[in-house]
């Protein structure tokens, strides 16, 4: 058997456990993985000491996104940077259609952002924002190999919101069509009144930054994912809750899934180390995201949700804004920009918190930030485990040596970073995508533009492809 590279000697994250292996490739594929491969017209990466695992997948990310009266200040060039350094070989943007755009448009001008300046994979879900408009666009979305929609319960001024008669509908279209739809859950009505309320001078100087907070509490959250359950249960059709920051929401979507409710939820990992404490500091503003940072105890039911399944998904949802950007509030919470960096500490920080403090195994991170994400997204087997046949996608960690983080020396294009000074394991000593070195020793040596596209066919954990494909007129009945 010849190989292009082959991976030797280190501790290698498969499907059947961890295992002393050696990784074999040619071209962009794993041809052969096993004990002593052997080809001396290889290339050799020496994974001595190192954990190797499959490349990650953030499906939660915007870059250059027009949001909040600026634009997101990671583009496909360092994004994409940021995220090779965190082992991160796919991501999933999200298309959102500015004002008149059809479904089509919106995809076409997200495929703009990226060629030329991806240096991993990617695809987008598709944003839903006008649904008497984009309702008769979906199908053909489907067919173009885009298989995850997304529609936001809040964001009436950015002119992306969606009504229950939108997501009712788009679901039955899910199900129909072997899709699933992503949503923003948090409850649009009730959200506006506590804003307007705390919205006076007074209570702005008071409490700055932590009104983003204080207007925010967790019942918002719950009682939206409560009604796009509801939508999901009587449609049939599949539910996925993006950045899932609560402990009543997990509770809501665990009650639902053991009902056989087709819903899965993500969360970020922001909302498994921080929590809003955070906007006691100076500097709280530039901790402002949406959904917000809740509290330790939100924290800790997240973290069990993942153990328990309940959570399938950690990714970043990065939005990332600088401090002149940020600083754009002046007092006024509700004019932060709203996001933060993530790409790049993705890995490490799930990595470190997680697997280094007993919360979950390497094999259970793996299935988080590789597995589950590539079968729920529809990338599954080619993204999301080292097995034969699937790209060669892979991240070579040192189990235990830590780096600080430091926004000077990041690939991202923040100058700041909500994990400044943390310590942690678990940045890419190498990344490989599809076989190239991408990564190597910690720094970025890949060639910007060499990233792809990746058309899919189905979407949900468990997808009726069957059915889905006789719906699209694909199979004879
Ligand atoms: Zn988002």
């Amino acid at each position: 058997m010849s190989f292009t590279r082959i991976v030797k000697n280190g501790s290698v994250v498969t499907p059947e456990g961890v295992r002393n292996v050696d990784i074999g490739i040619d071209g962009d594929k794993i041809t052969a993985i096993g004990p002593d491969l052997d080809d001396t017209a290889a290339e050799i990466t020496d994974a001595e000491g190192h954990i190797v695992i499959p490349g990650v997948l953030d499906v939660h990310v915007h870059l250059e996104l027009p949001f909040c009266g600026t634009t997101s200040a990671d583009d496909y060039r360092s994004g994409t940077r940021a995220g090779a350094r965190g082992g991160v070989t796919t991501l999933i943007d999200f298309a959102i259609p500015y004002a008149g755009d059809s479904l089509q448009q919106a995809a076409d001008n997200w495929l703009a952002k990226a060629r030329g300046k991806a240096l991993i994979d990617y695809t987008f879900h598709i944003c839903i924002t006008r649904w008497d408009e984009h309702k008769d666009q979906i199908a053909d979305m489907v067919k173009r190999g885009f298989t995850t929609f997304k529609e936001f319960m809040i964001y009436e001024s950015e002119g992306w919101q969606s009504d229950d008669r939108a997501m009712f509908g788009t679901l039955e279209k899910m199900r129909d069509l072997g899709a699933m739809l992503l949503v923003h859950a948090e409850s649009a009505r009730v959200l506006d009144e506590l804003i307007a309320r705390h919205h006076t001078p007074e209570l702005m100087k008071k409490w700055g930054a932590r009104l983003h907070a204080i207007t925010r509490p967790n019942f918002i959250e719950a009682e939206a994912i409560q009604r796009a359950v509801m939508w999901s249960e009587v449609t049939g059709g599949q539910l996925y809750i993006v950045h899932m920051s609560t402990a009543e929401g997990t509770e809501i979507v665990k009650a639902a899934q053991s009902r056989g409710v087709p819903v899965l939820a993500e969360t970020c990992v922001q909302y498994l180390v921080l929590d809003d404490m955070v906007f006691d500091r100076p500097d709280g503003h530039l901790y402002a995201c949406c959904p917000q940072l809740k509290k330790p105890a939100d924290s800790e039911r997240l973290w069990r949700g993942l153990k328990e399944d309940v959570v399938s998904v950690i990714s970043t949802d990065t939005c990332t804004f600088t401090r002149e950007q940020k600083a754009m509030w002046e007092g006024d919470w509700t004019k932060i920009p709203m996001g933060m960096p993530g790409l790049e500490t993705l890995l490490p920080l799930t990595y470190t918190h997680g697997v280094l403090e007993n919360r979950m195994t390497i094999e259970e991170m793996c299935r988080k930030l590789s597995t589950a994400p590539a079968q729920i997204m529809g990338l599954y087997p080619r993204k999301g485990a080292i097995q034969v046949g699937a790209d060669a996608d892979l991240a070579i960690i040192h189990p235990t040596s830590k780096i600080e983080v430091d926004p000077a020396t990041m690939e991202g294009n923040a100058d700041w970073s909500p994990f400044e000074g943390w310590h942690l394991a678990g940045f890419a000593r190498t990344t490989i995508s599809r076989g190239d070195v991408i990564v190597d020793d910690y720094k970025v040596v890949g060639k910007e533009g060499r990233g792809q596209w990746l058309p899919r066919d189905t979407a949900g954990l468990v997808p009726d492809r069957s059915r889905a494909l006789h719906a699209r007129g694909m199979l004879a009945t």
